[in-house]
């Protein structure tokens, strides 16, 4: 396994590798979990070459965001990537990755007035920025996200398409623990307290696709239900509970086709987002 931090190197390396090899990228913010390794297995299965990169990238995280609460463990990452047998991993700094304030950005345009496109200003463009340098370094055939980020999902289909990269897609399912609460980065910041109520959050989400399920199309109601369980079951406070068509988010006057139900839900350190999608036959 490689580990390259120099952008000149990761260029000139895929540069040789691209002439036999299939490409799979995996972008990655670090502190790796079996969420990651998901996307990481499901790569290495389709791919010749799987890279993962590993960057905290401060331009999508607002002001008052946990940019420097937010957990790193190079050795660890380092070792499990080693594990998984990862190719190579692109571990940049942030001086390689902005070396001088950038002259021209990424502006989303569509999908990200909504859920955390709206609570996080400015998020989706540095997602879209950064992932531009890094399809550019990288020139990946395949990206592999997944969809606890499923907004981001929306937002990357949108800059792949409009700009014309050459790059398949592939959104991968939410992995989770065992009590449903979806794996991240960031658990490790809930309090003991919170880590219990936690698993609330998705639990509210199954039940609202089972009353869906069994027919119920009113989105206020099942929002006010999504709403209660998790106001009664956790000291978090509710960010969004939004429901909307998939991938396009747009508003819909009622619960049909395929659709996103997406929470976001504020604890004392962390903020915690999960979703699920679903299709509704009418
Ligand atoms: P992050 O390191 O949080 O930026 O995430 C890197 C990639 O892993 C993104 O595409 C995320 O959507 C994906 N990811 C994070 N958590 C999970 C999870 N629990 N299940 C599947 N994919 C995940």
């Amino acid at each position: 396994m490689k580990i390259i931090t120099q952008i000149h190197e990761m260029q000139a390396l895929v540069k040789e590798l691209k002439k036999n090899n299939s490409i799979a990228f995996v972008p990655t913010m670090g502190y790796l979990h079996e969420g990651h390794l998901q996307l990481i297995r499901t790569a290495r299965r389709s791919n010749d070459i799987t890279i993962v990169s590993i960057f905290v990238n401060p331009i999508q995280f607002g002001p008052n965001e946990d940019f420097d609460a937010y957990p790193r463990d190079f050795e660890r990452d380092k070792n499990i990537c080693l594990t998984e047998d990862v190719d190579i991993v692109f571990y940049p700094s942030v001086e390689e990755m902005y070396p001088n304030p950038l002259s021209v950005k990424v502006l989303v345009q569509a999908r990200t007035d909504v859920l955390c496109g709206d609570s996080r200003p400015g998020h989706f463009d540095g997602v879209a920025t950064v992932l531009t340098k890094l399809f550019h370094i990288i020139l990946p055939d395949r990206v592999y996200l997944g969809m606890k980020d499923a907004q981001q999902v929306a937002v990357v289909e949108g800059l792949i398409s409009d700009f014309n990269f050459p790059i398949e897609l592939i959104p991968v399912a939410t992995v989770r623990e065992a009590d449903g609460l979806a794996k991240s980065s960031r658990n490790v910041n809930l309090s003991p307290m919170e880590r219990d109520q936690a698993p609330a959050i998705y639990q509210s989400l199954s039940e609202a696709k089972e009353i869906i399920e069994d027919g119920e199309k009113n989105i206020e109601k099942i929002v006010s239900r999504v709403r209660d369980n998790i106001e009664t079951k956790t000291s978090g406070t509710i960010d969004y509970i939004e429901i909307y068509s998939f991938p396009e988010l747009q508003r819909i006057e009622k619960v049909q086709g395929k659709i996103i139900i997406a929470v976001a839900v504020q604890f004392t350190k962390v903020r915690l987002i999960d979703n699920i999608v679903l299709t509704i036959e009418s």
